[in-house]
């Protein structure tokens, strides 16, 4: 094991090696979801909806029915019942503070789906993109390959 190895050994496989071998940092955050002994998982996962997802699935069992509703079980959150698999990785970027932001006018919004909306129906921001605004929690892995 290198010494790089060492540094970033709580981070989810994934997403330390798209830090590793790519150009871009990765922005992680610490999982808080509770295991079955009442502990904080405390991995470090990506930030992106599919980081969620996949980590959930997983290390924590989440959603292998599609069907079946989804207690929330990150930190003390109390919206604990009748979650959706779908709105899982949306739900739990609240919990790591991510919002969204409009890379034509710089307007920042909780949800994705609204920014993309507003991007829609704005005249002035045609063509911009949604742009990942990282939480107050949001750690930062420095890309090897700079
Ligand atoms: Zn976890
Ligand atoms: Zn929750
Ligand atoms: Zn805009």
């Amino acid at each position: 094991m290198s010494p790089r190895d060492a540094i970033i050994i709580d981070v989810e496989t994934s997403t330390a090696v798209k830090a590793r071998y790519s150009a871009a940092d990765a922005i992680v955050y610490r999982c808080a979801w509770n295991n079955e002994h009442s502990q904080a998982c405390g991995i470090f996962i990506g930030g992106t909806h599919k980081n969620i997802l996949s980590h959930l699935r997983r290390c924590h069992g989440v959603g292998f029915s599609t069907r079946e509703d989804i207690n929330c079980l990150w930190g003390s959150c109390l919206r604990a019942e009748h979650l959706k698999i779908g709105s899982i990785p949306r739900h739990v970027a609240t919990h790591l503070g991510i919002r969204s932001k409009c890379s034509g006018c710089g307007r920042v919004m909780s949800r994705e789906d609204a920014v993309q909306d507003h991007i829609k129906k704005s005249p002035g921001c045609v063509g911009a993109i949604v742009e990942m605004v990282p939480g107050p929690e949001a750690r930062l892995i420095v890309s090897a390959h700079r």
